[in-house]
């Protein structure tokens, strides 16, 4: 199916894709993908999913239903979710920055008359539109358990400078830090001081001692983030206390 009345209310690299888009049933892991990003903030769908050839993932607006859309690259998303943890991280703050578009309305706005190619009325309100998006997507990994480094790995690729519809690279890395913050489980173990940062090895820290009647010792974790954790000793198996 020609998608032609689909208008892109936000092509994350690219401004529109270039000639037609060819529209597909989503696959099973795309659905999947999309379940796991909205199940992780307690929201549902308002939008249907479609593969289409696009350089990543896109949302969408059909300007005849007035119906919303993701519409994705199989290849891409199979590619990166299916690739490095990076890559996977990456792919989700990019599916969330999407969902983040439709959950706000902001693919609503590019049917209003006089709107930019892209949505928003100006350039500034299109910019507060996209860091909005980022902060969802930092909110979506912070509650799917990835890092801070996971949170910001996809916005640190950005440009700089950014252009006159999407905020430059420090910015859009700090709204990704500042959801990362808010949507970490309420109780999460404390980081380790950052000057620890980048030598992290996992295992044992410290003696054992007794508490509760069970055998406990602090632990050195590195993923999703580096903490110090207490395992307990539960059937001859170190178990973390959370
Ligand atoms: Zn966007």
């Amino acid at each position: 199916m020609k998608a032609s009345v689909l208008r892109s209310a936000c092509a994350f690299n690219e401004v529109v894709p270039r000639g037609d888009v060819w529209l597909f049933d989503p696959s099973d892991l795309a659905t999947k993908v999309v379940k796991e990003v909205v199940s992780a903030v307690g929201l549902k769908p308002n939008f249907s999913i479609k593969a289409g050839n696009v350089a990543n993932a896109g949302a969408y607006i059909d300007t005849d239903k007035l119906s919303r859309t993701i519409v994705y690259s199989e290849t891409w998303l199979r590619e990166n979710i299916e690739g490095s943890k990076d890559s996977y991280w990456k792919a989700i703050a990019l599916v969330s920055h999407e969902c983040a578009h439709h959950f706000n309305s902001d693919t609503l706005e590019i049917l209003k008359p006089g709107s930019l190619r892209n949505f928003g009325a100006t350039p500034g309100d299109n910019q507060k539109k996209e860091l909005a998006a980022d902060e969802f997507a930092g909110f979506v990994i912070g509650r799917m358990g990835g890092s801070v480094q996971n949170a910001q790995s996809l916005f640190l690729t950005l440009s700089e400078e950014g252009s006159s519809s999407h905020p430059g690279r420090a910015a859009r890395v700090e709204a990704a830090t500042i959801g990362w913050g808010r949507g970490r489980p309420h109780g999460h173990p404390s980081p380790v001081h950052p000057q620890d940062a980048g030598s992290c090895k996992s295992g044992a820290v410290g003696p054992e001692f007794v508490a509760g009647g069970q055998q406990c010792r602090q632990f050195q974790i590195c993923e999703p983030e580096q903490a110090r954790v207490v395992g307990c000793k539960e059937n001859g198996k170190w178990v973390f206390q959370r």
